[in-house]
């Protein structure tokens, strides 16, 4: 059996390895049009900061250490189309331009996704950056290296440009965020937002909201100033469009491969396409919620991995499923962590559920103890049953900690009651007394009038 994977990431890397595990006999052979492979992009902003001191660090895997599992992998390999009658994919050498057939009995689709980058004028300038791959990191720390820049802007106030900022900063680039919507993380319900706004303005950045992009101007093919939509002129000798990403389906078109509503690659609990014989996985396909039970597209490495396992030892032959997503995630800016599982109140009453909510805010430790920080929590309950919905936890403490309990009781479809009693580790330099999680969960349990 012949196993042929397309992208070589996250979701890729991981699939060829499980199909390994899953069938020693299988050929598997792996596809990567850009030269690094199994890299973690997650790593990429504490590159540009310099808490990562070496870029080689964040790559997890190279082409050569597949080779013990018999993986083949080629990089700099494009595939350029799938003709589904005779089951191959067409295969470009981007270093020799040669070009191939090579048929498949499996095929997984890992192609992840890529940055929207707006038709604005000026876009082409030098010292305007995206980050998402490794090529892209290697300019950008280049620009940071011979340009040595001090006045950046910022498209987009997402997860990148609010973690850029903060890597920014250590590099003493004094930054704008420039955001379309009129407020930042649309992900987060406004009243946790805020927090992280008003941090973000602690730390001396300037960000303007409702407003966005209109042109780029440059001296000397060099960004030196952009134009925003309100009328601003900003000075900016480097320029960063993180508004965003869309998934890679251009192999979808004339294969009979079908997307979902977001515009991914729709699959099943296998991860298999509408295609006999064909999977996908990771930032290139939509899967679903586990808490909703819909269609949901959730572009993050974790997923990619947990994904491509499943991919992985279906393709192989085996029958795994994936058990949906629950909307976790985590990112850092300055000393804010900021964190989220499941559904925010705003999507679970878009939801159909009648949610209830209240924020605790608490040290991370015994009042007591040195250095401890704080954490707010919102908990998210429904109003018929008490049944978790979702949490965020945004605060310099240790917020991890709380969303990942807050997930597992989502896994466990527990109530604010479950939780009231939970029995959690404690002991002075670890946390409080009585976890937020308990705190919040027995206030809203009052609140519910249970
Ligand atoms: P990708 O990483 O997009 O990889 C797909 C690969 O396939 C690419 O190399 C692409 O060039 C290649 N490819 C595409 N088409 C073809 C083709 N036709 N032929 C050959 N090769 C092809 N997620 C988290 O969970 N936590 C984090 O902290 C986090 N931080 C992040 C920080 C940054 C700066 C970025 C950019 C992303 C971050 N993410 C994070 C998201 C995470 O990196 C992605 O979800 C993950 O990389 C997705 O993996 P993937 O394999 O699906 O796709
Ligand atoms: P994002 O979706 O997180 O944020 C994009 C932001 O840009 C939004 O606030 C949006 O309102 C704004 N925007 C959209 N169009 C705009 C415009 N024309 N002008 C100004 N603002 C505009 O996207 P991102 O920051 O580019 O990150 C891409 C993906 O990378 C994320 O979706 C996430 O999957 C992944 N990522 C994850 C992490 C993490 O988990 N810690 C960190 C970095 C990146």
């Amino acid at each position: 059996m012949r196993i042929v994977i397309i992208g070589g990431v996250a979701a890729g890397t991981k699939a060829a390895a499980k199909a390994r595990r899953v069938n020693p006999n299988a050929e598997i052979i792996l596809y990567q049009d850009e030269a690094n492979i199994s890299y973690s992009a997650c790593g990429m902003p504490y590159v540009i900061s310099g808490v990562i001191s070496d870029p080689d660090q964040i790559v997890i895997r190279k082409p050569q250490d597949f080779i013990k599992d018999n993986i083949h992998v080629f990089v700099r390999h494009h595939v350029t189309g799938i003709d589904a009658q005779q089951k191959s994919v067409t295969v470009k050498n981007l270093e020799t331009g040669t070009i191939e057939s090579v048929n498949y009995d499996s095929l997984i689709l890992a192609t992840g996704a890529r940055p929207i980058i707006p038709s604005v004028p000026g876009i082409e300038l030098k010292g305007v950056h995206t980050l998402r791959s490794s090529t892209d990191l290697e300019l950008f720390t280049a620009e940071l290296q011979s340009q040595k820049p001090k006045q950046a802007v910022i498209i987009g106030a997402g997860y990148i440009g609010l973690e850029l900022a903060e890597s920014l900063k250590a590099l003493s680039i004094q930054t704008t965020i420039i955001e379309k919507a009129e407020r930042i993380l649309p992900q987060f319900d406004a009243d946790m937002a805020q927090l992280v706004r008003d941090h973000l303005l602690e730390q001396g950045v300037t960000l303007l909201l409702n407003d966005g992009l209109v042109s780029i101007q440059g001296e000397n093919d060099h960004v030196s100033f952009v134009m925003t939509e309100s009328g601003l002129s900003i000075a900016a000798d480097l320029v960063i469009i993180a508004i965003g990403i869309k998934p890679n389906v251009q192999l979808t078109e004339g294969a009979g491969i079908e997307l979902g509503k977001s515009g991914a690659i729709a699959v099943n609990e296998r991860m298999e396409t509408s295609l006999s014989s064909v999977f996908a996985a990771g930032d290139c396909c939509e899967s679903f919620s586990r808490i909703t039970g819909k269609p949901f597209w959730l572009p993050l490495g974790d997923i990619a991995n947990l994904q491509g396992r499943v991919a992985g030892e279906n393709a192989a032959g085996g029958n795994a499923g994936f058990t949906g997503m629950l909307g976790t995630a985590i990112f850092k800016t300055f000393e804010m962590n900021v964190s989220m599982t499941g559904l925010s109140e705003k999507s679970a009453r878009d939801a159909g559920y009648d949610p209830v909510s209240l924020i605790v805010t608490q040290l991370d430790r015994a009042r007591y103890f040195p250095g401890g920080k704080k954490i707010h929590l919102k908990l998210i309950a429904d109003k018929r049953d008490g049944k978790i919905l979702g949490a965020q936890a945004i605060g310099a403490g240790a917020v991890d900690k709380v969303i990942d309990i807050v997930a597992t009781s989502l896994l466990g479809n527990l109530t604010c009651g479950d939780l009231e009693n939970a029995d959690f580790a404690y002991s002075p330099p670890f946390s409080a007394v009585l976890s937020p999680v308990i705190v919040a969960a027995g206030a809203l349990n009052a609140k519910l009038g249970s």
